[in-house]
């Protein structure tokens, strides 16, 4: 998607600080982190919601999963324990509409959420 904030650091056009890449994904620290250790982690391809998934994404969702734990490990939140966040929608607080999975850990985390 051509005005896709998150297309645009897919693609490099834009700046990000990208320390994990594979085929099917991508992950960067957020520009205005919440914790300690706030990763995105964002999917190449072009998905604006959750609510956009089909049956196709179903390996996708899992590689996705599988990479979450694999950053956690990386940055050493694995253990400690983190939280993995996707929000949907503006009543979600989604505010780019690029699917992506937030990451957080390096602090105690309180529930219910803002
Ligand atoms: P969401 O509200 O779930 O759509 O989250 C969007 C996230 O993207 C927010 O946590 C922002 O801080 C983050 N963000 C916005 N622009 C950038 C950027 N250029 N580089 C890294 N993270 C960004
Ligand atoms: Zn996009």
């Amino acid at each position: 998607m051509s005005n896709c904030l998150f297309c645009k650091i897919l693609s490099k056009e834009l700046p990000g600080k990208i320390f994990y890449e594979d085929d099917l994904c991508i992950a960067f620290d957020d520009i205005n982190p919440q914790a300690p250790v706030h990763v995105l982690i964002v999917p190449r391809e072009h998905i604006p919601t959750l609510n956009d998934l089909n049956e196709g994404h179903r390996d996708l969702l899992g590689h996705l999963c599988m990479v979450v734990t694999k950053i956690a490990g990386m940055k050493k939140i694995k253990d400690p324990g983190f939280r993995m966040v996707i929000n949907c929608n503006p009543a979600g607080g989604q505010m780019v509409y690029h699917l992506h999975i937030h990451v957080m850990g390096g602090r105690q985390m309180s529930w219910p959420p803002g």
